[in-house]
């Protein structure tokens, strides 16, 4: 809406084998060049995807799922933000509910996104409150609060998704008018923390977007995109919901 390109991001999560994903691309009708569009494969993708988006020219970011907060070191089983540039990534999420859920909190998230910063890699940093903190009204606050995290990201290198996390993967996503109403909140706490670059950050929203429904997302003045997973799985749902936003 309004200065900012639209963004459609697609979360695989924990889905898809390097054949399913090389299907994918190739079945994508990525559509006109109006909308950016992401794709957070498992990191295992990366590579095998990065080449496939080159041969063939697709206009396809590649972001990850997770970042470590570390340079490198003894952290097993983790990947640093370097490793994820060398394989292709331009972009990470981070704060995804998923994660929050297996207990990353504040002060993690906001070293992993100060070190993704670091590294140039785009933040897409997810926010949004849970259905106990939603049926006590306190869905500002807690927006506000995980804002923070991100107060010393530079605005160009940050985009934000908000996603209720009652609305993620159970079908129930938010109306088109609550969620505008909260984007717009979120684009003030946005200009209170970047005054002069806050033109640069895209609020997309994400919980159980699908074809159906991505159309009346698109309508809301502060709704820049969506974040997407169930319905990101397949490339035909994906792209009908580029081109919603288109
Ligand atoms: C997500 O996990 O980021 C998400 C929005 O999932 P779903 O679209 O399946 O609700």
């Amino acid at each position: 809406s309004g200065e900012r390109r639209p963004l459609a991001a697609a979360n695989w999560k924990m889905n898809h084998t390097s054949i399913e994903a090389a299907a994918f691309l190739e079945a994508l009708d990525p559509g006109d060049s109006s909308c950016d569009i992401w794709i957070a494969p498992p990191a295992t993708l990366l590579p095998g995807m990065k080449a496939i988006i080159e041969r063939r020219n697709l206009p396809v970011t590649l972001c990850a799922q997770d970042v470590h907060e570390k340079e490198n070191g003894a952290h097993t089983g983790e990947i640093s933000a370097a490793m994820l540039k060398d394989a292709g990534a331009e972009a990470v999420l981070v704060g995804h509910s998923e994660r929050r859920e297996q207990g990353e909190g504040a002060e993690r998230l906001q070293a992993k996104a100060e070190q993704a910063a670091a590294h140039g890699l785009r933040i897409l940093y997810c926010i949004g409150e849970s259905e106990a903190e939603y049926s006590a009204g306190l869905t500002k606050q807690v927006l506000a609060r995980q804002l923070e995290a991100v107060r010393n990201i530079p605005a160009n290198l940050l985009d934000i998704a908000y996603e209720p996390v009652w609305a993620i993967g159970t079908g129930r996503a938010a109306g088109k008018e609550d969620a505008q109403e909260i984007h717009a909140f979120i684009r003030l706490e946005v200009q209170r923390h970047f005054p002069d670059q806050s033109g640069a950050v895209r609020i997309v929203y994400g919980g159980s977007v699908k074809p159906e429904n991505a159309s009346g997302y698109a309508d809301g003045a502060d709704i820049d995109g969506a974040l997407v997973g169930g319905a990101s799985l397949h490339a035909e749902s994906f792209q009908s919901i580029i081109h919603a936003f288109q």
